[in-house]
């Protein structure tokens, strides 16, 4: 990004601070945003619906199949409609 540089510099520095506050709020929202999605893999996972993390899936250790999404909403879904007490092959 270019900032044109001009005599008159206490505009320039106050549209400078406000930009990189700007950015600095922008990128911070956006970490949040992908820590709220719940991008990282959770160790819990592995013992609540027996899941590791391979690549950028989830491999469930029960029946072998890839959990494209690395969210506990999926994992948990896959887990209690494959894997729930009730049907349970082993
Ligand atoms: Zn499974």
């Amino acid at each position: 990004m270019i900032f044109a540089v001009h005599k008159s510099s206490n505009f320039n520095c106050n549209l400078v601070s406000k930009i990189s506050n700007l950015m600095r709020s922008m990128s911070s929202s956006k970490k949040q945003k992908i820590r709220d999605e719940g991008r990282m893999f959770n160790d819990e996972w592995f013992v609540k619906y027996y899941v590791v993390q391979q690549n950028e899936k989830a491999l469930c250790l029960i029946c072998r199949n890839y959990i494209a999404c690395l969210k506990e909403f999926n994992i948990k879904r896959h887990y209690n409609s494959r894997h729930s007490e009730n049907t349970r092959e082993f």
